[in-house]
């Protein structure tokens, strides 16, 4: 990334009107994931004149590889205090949930000392109230995307099964998803019986699970992703190939993007670069402590077992998918930060724990994939306008959730981008809250 190109001192943000006129207003969206492509799309379908930019094809990073799982119930944050009296037990086992890469240990820790303030059940219980609206609603909004788009078979409206191997840790989700349920989220509780009605191959040990109700599954997150962006373009959105190396603001208000194709110049600029995006903020001044957790997922493409739901262990933190190109073992965790190469052990921990939940399973895995989650220390998103520069917009940092969130991501922006207030509280997803 080059330096910063000339820095105007922002005035006084709050009296810089930062709403666009649609037909006039010019807004460059920065990153193609699934989080920039609903931005994307919701601002195009407005009016305004949207250059979507990225340095690789659309939906290749994080959106490519995830669990596909819309979940609308998945709106309070993982870590807290019971996940964190766990990770030593975690840390501990090598089939484990989480890993360290403990050389890399210290350049993630100023961010990892943050997180451990943020793991409480009164902060899990104010981010809920939050995010919820980002979450719930997600389903409907990508059957309505995708339909339009010409490609409905991508969303699937079946439950989502949440099983477990021992009656405790049903019990501990039971409690958990009561909670969820004071938000409107449904769900049913299943016996063995009624759990292998619907997944005849689940191994023995399954005797407890969750059906998630009201959610929903995509079966290609990266071709979602893609066609959303064709959709895009069909509206008369410009998509172009390009890194962004250098931003800065003009006298006039908007901004210079300096890329590895040309200097773009636009009205609006609504940063979208998943686990990168804090670097570009920091070319504009914006400091923003935007971590990662990696996650890691195999194709199998042959599984030799039907599965027909997303299953999900929660006790191993990943999914059994069903997908257009097979079976994917999505999920895990990660801590190494930006610049290590991936690990592929985290695969082969899910290809060696997937036969106790799926017995007779094939597991010659056919590709391997990693990606990075973009979060921060509360396990909440930057959303709303750059606390430094008027006219910047953050989308990004949406963690375990980005795919979900999309849509309503892409209409927060769209409202603040045409200068209405948002149909979200957007306090606790302020740039400058850290
Ligand atoms: C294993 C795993 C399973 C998951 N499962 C789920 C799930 O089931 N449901 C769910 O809702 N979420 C899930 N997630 C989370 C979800 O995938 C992410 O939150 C989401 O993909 C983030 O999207 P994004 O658009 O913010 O980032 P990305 O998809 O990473 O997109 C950011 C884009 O910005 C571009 N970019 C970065 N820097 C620059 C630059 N300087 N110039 C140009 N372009 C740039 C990148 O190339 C990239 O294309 C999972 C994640 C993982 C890893």
């Amino acid at each position: 990334m080059t330096a910063t190109i000339s820095q105007p001192k922002p005035e006084n943000s709050k009296s810089v009107p930062q709403g666009g006129t649609p037909g006039e207003t010019t807004v460059c969206v920065i990153g193609a994931g699934i989080v920039g492509v609903n931005c994307a799309l919701a601002a195009v379908k407005e009016g305004f004149k949207v250059t979507l930019i990225d340095r690789i094809a659309p939906g290749e990073a994080c959106s490519f590889g995830n669990a596909g799982i819309l979940a609308e119930w998945s709106f309070v944050p993982t870590f807290g205090p019971e996940v964190l009296r766990s990770v030593p037990g975690y840390l501990l086992d090598p089939k484990g949930p989480l890993t360290i890469r403990w050389a890399r240990l210290p350049h993630i820790l100023p961010w990892l000392l943050r997180m451990l303030r943020f793991a409480s059940v009164s902060h899990q219980r104010r981010a809920a109230d939050a995010m919820r609206h980002l979450t719930i609603g997600c389903s409907d909004a990508y059957g309505a995307l995708a339909a339009e788009a010409g490609a409905p078979e991508l969303v699937r409206r079946d439950p989502v099964l949440q099983v477990y191997d021992n009656e405790s840790d049903f019990k501990k989700a039971e409690a958990d998803l009561a909670f969820r349920a004071s938000y409107g989220i449904k769900y049913q509780a299943l016996d063995r019986k009624e759990l292998t009605d619907l997944e005849p191959a689940l191994g023995p040990d399954f005797k407890w699970a969750h059906a998630l109700l009201g959610g929903g599954t995509t079966t290609n997150p990266g071709r979602l992703t893609k066609v959303l962006a064709e959709a895009f373009v069909k509206r008369g959105g410009t998509l172009k190939q390009g890194e962004v190396r250098g931003l800065a603001r003009q006298a006039d208000g908007g901004f210079r993007i300096e890329t590895s194709d040309g200097v773009l110049e636009a009205d609006r600029i609504v940063l979208a670069a998943g686990a990168f995006s804090h670097k570009l903020a920091a070319l504009l001044g914006e400091k923003i402590p935007l971590g990662t957790e990696r996650g890691y997922h195999a194709i199998l493409a042959d599984p030799g077992v039907q599965v027909n739901h997303a299953v999900g262990w929660k006790a191993r933190a990943f999914y059994a998918s069903p997908m257009e190109m097979g079976l994917r073992l999505a999920g895990t965790v990660e801590l190494a930060g930006l610049e290590a190469p991936p690990d592929y052990a985290r695969v082969k921990v899910m290809t060696e724990l997937v036969p106790k939940l799926l017995p007779g399973v094939k597991t010659e895995v056919s590709t391997q994939w990693m990606g990075f989650r973009p979060t921060l220390p509360d396990s909440l998103p930057v959303l709303g306008p750059s606390s430094v520069a008027p006219g910047l917009f953050h989308a990004f940092g949406h963690q375990h959730v980005g795919l979900t969130c999309g849509p309503a991501t892409g209409r927060v922006i769209a409202r603040l981008l045409k200068g209405e207030a948002p149909n979200v509280d957007l306090t606790p997803f302020r740039a400058d809250r850290f």
